[in-house]
């Protein structure tokens, strides 16, 4: 199912309005413009739910990362990792409690250079149907250790969008690969000459136009 375009959800027949406080539309509550092109992957069905609670254990793929980050200023690393969730159902609210490991990387801000970046943070969000979702709040702010708040469409509580939110969130406004980096060298033959900052001894290169110079304002005593 869907893939390549994100619209085919929406295409539901059944855009009825609410018949009842217990119909769930069927439409899918992305938090932001995302764009996952492949399916989500951290999917959890309503029916699988129970107010006990159950426990799921996703591999967060390197593919995924770079998919999820690809306008961002993160990328993914060089290996999978891991998002291991709690969630129950209390009448139609779904409580999501998880933890997410993954390895992405910035830009050093000097260099240039990949700068690793261990993510490990939890996720609490509370999950409720659509159709409660309050008017003129399309995006939500994520926020760490709060819990969020999103909506679900359908019978599938789509994580995907809050995983990718928390995940930006661990973007440094400054990256670098270390405090002491000094930036990208530059080539010899681009440096400026030395006196250029602030020593005064004339280059000795310089010597025969300046021996011409005296000479010719001698001349013109
Ligand atoms: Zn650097």
């Amino acid at each position: 199912m869907l893939v390549g375009g994100g619209g085919t959800l929406l295409d539901s027949p059944q855009t009825t309005t609410n018949s009842s406080a217990f119909s769930w539309p069927g439409r899918v509550a992305w938090l932001s413009p995302i764009k996952l092109n492949s399916m989500s992957t951290f999917v959890l069905q309503i029916q699988d739910l129970d107010e006990a609670g159950r426990d799921w254990n996703f591999a967060i793929r390197t593919d995924w990362l770079a998919n999820a980050l690809a306008d961002a200023e993160l990328k993914a690393g060089t290996e999978d990792g891991r998002f291991t969730v709690h969630a129950q159902r209390s009448a139609l609210d779904v409580l999501v409690q998880g933890h997410i490991e993954a390895k992405v990387a910035a830009t050093c801000a000097r260099c240039l250079n990949d700068v690793p970046i261990d993510v490990d943070l939890a996720l609490t969000a509370l999950y409720s149907p659509e159709h409660m979702r309050p008017q003129n709040s399309d995006e939500i702010d994520v926020l760490l250790d709060e819990v969020n708040r999103d909506y679900y469409g359908g019978s599938e509580v789509v994580l995907d969008p809050m995983v990718r939110e928390l995940l930006l969130l661990e973007a440094p406004m400054k990256p670098l690969c270390s405090e002491s980096c000094e930036g990208i060298a530059v080539p010899e033959h681009l440096r400026p000459p030395e006196e250029v900052f602030g020593g005064s001894v004339p280059d000795p290169r310089f010597a025969p136009l300046l021996k011409l110079k005296e000479a010719l304002t001698k001349n013109e005593e």
